[in-house]
């Protein structure tokens, strides 16, 4: 163990016993560098962070022409940056007409937190709904709307109450009602096994939402900048929410949030009282500053679309391995989940996959499922390296396992 390892584990507060813990040199396009030399192939982009990889010269120019120009000069919402104006007109004329009016955070959570506020102020309700298996950050209100009771239970009274439904079920949206303020939903559900629900849902939530006077909130933290083969996730369901919330690739590598509506929605902030939803560095100048670079080259590009034909062809190819451990592959763009038949046997793929140069990772909510969500400029010899791994590292798993029974 290195020096510096032995300080990670000694000064930086941890978030499990078994972190990853490669000590990062550099990383440059779709790898990792560890200090030892190795390269990674990051299948997992910082967790859906790194849609154009690492280092692309476009973010990186933004940046330095940005910190020549300007650092922070005041808090969020009083001075007219260039930064922050250029990307919130950007994003609005890729949105739906009636997500017109844009409020930037540092991350998903706290744009979470600021969606909760404007429904509750909107509707002048107290309740939310949310599904089963969600995720939407570890602030204390985002935390109230998890679909995992096990990370919720230690942490005591969290904002509500919160009504959790069936992730896809129509026929339990009727316990939606007029007590709802908002219900918050990932278009496709990242954290609880890259789960995607079918149209008919969405536009039956949409449906009940407006029946009840409830705002409808799409989570497109993961979905959103091309993640899933569009844009964002909605365009898939032809069903426009009245707030969208977003964050990890809207970035481009750098810590920005955002929540999205409409112009008498996200205008109550700033009444009643003014001032009364503040941030310092929310929207911070390098940020938005990287995120429009980001932003330009996802849709000159049409990376979207990209992301559909290689995550296609990535699912395809993961399909013919058929291996009997793997019990599904469930795609959308480049966000893909590997379902195995045990959490044990996912685990060491996962370890196995990354001893091999290729970073996967399971996820929160269900732990059979391995997901994958690469950057979205990976190449087919990129993708070629990758499936080869993932089929050692299967047959070593199964090797593994049969000599521990
Ligand atoms: N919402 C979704 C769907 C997420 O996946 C995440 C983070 O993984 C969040 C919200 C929280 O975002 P952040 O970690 O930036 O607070």
């Amino acid at each position: 163990m290195t020096e510096l390892h032995e300080l990670f584990l000694k000064r930086l507060a941890q978030t499990s016993d078994a972190p990853i813990a490669l000590e990062i040199s550099r990383a440059e396009g779709c790898w990792l560098v560890a200090a030892d030399g190795r390269r990674y192939l990051d299948l997992i982009a910082g967790i859906g962070v790194s849609a154009l990889g690492h280092g692309h010269p476009n973010v990186i120019a933004a940046i330095e022409a940005q910190a020549r120009r300007h650092l922070h000069v005041m808090v969020y919402g009083e001075y007219v940056i260039e930064a922050q104006v250029q990307l919130a007109r950007r994003l609005t004329e890729l949105l739906p007409t009636k997500l017109e009016r844009v409020y930037f955070t540092n991350s998903g959570a706290e744009a979470i937190e600021g969606t909760l506020k404007v429904a509750r102020k909107a509707t002048g309700r107290e309740a939310f709904a949310a599904f089963d298996g969600a995720y939407h950050g570890d602030t204390m209100g985002a935390l109230a709307l998890a679909g995992n009771p096990a990370f919720r239970a230690p942490f005591g009274n969290l904002p509500g109450p919160v009504r959790h439904l069936p992730f896809g079920d129509s026929a339990a949206l009727d316990q939606i009602d007029s007590t709802i303020a908002a219900v918050v939903i990932e278009p496709v559900q990242a954290e609880g096994g890259v789960r995607i629900p079918a149209a008919s849902f969405m536009r039956s939530l949409r449906d009940r939402c407006d029946q009840v006077g409830a705002l409808l909130v799409f989570d497109e933290v993961l979905t959103g900048f091309g993640r899933t083969g569009k844009l964002f996730a909605l365009e898939h369901f032809g069903v426009v929410p009245d707030i969208i919330v977003m964050a990890k690739a809207l970035g481009g590598g750098m810590p920005l949030g955002a929540f999205c509506g409409s112009d008498d929605l996200i205008g109550t902030l700033s009444h009643d009282p003014p001032l009364g939803h503040l941030t310092t560095f929310g929207g911070h100048p390098l940020s938005c500053a990287a995120a429009l670079a980001s932003l330009e080259v996802i849709v000159a590009d049409d990376l979207s679309a990209r992301a559909a034909m290689i995550g296609a062809d990535l699912a395809r190819r993961l399909r013919e391995i058929n291996a009997p451990e793997m019990t599904a592959i469930r795609a959308i763009g480049l966000l893909i989940g590997i379902e195995f038949a045990e959490a044990q046997f996912a685990h060491r793929f996962v370890a196995e996959t990354i001893s091999r140069g290729v970073i996967v990772n399971w996820t929160l909510n269900a732990d059979k499922v391995v997901r994958l969500a690469p950057p979205l400029t990976i190449e087919a010899a990129e993708i070629d390296f990758a499936v080869a791994r993932m089929i050692e590292a299967l047959d070593a798993t199964r090797q593994e396992r049969q000599v521990v029974r």
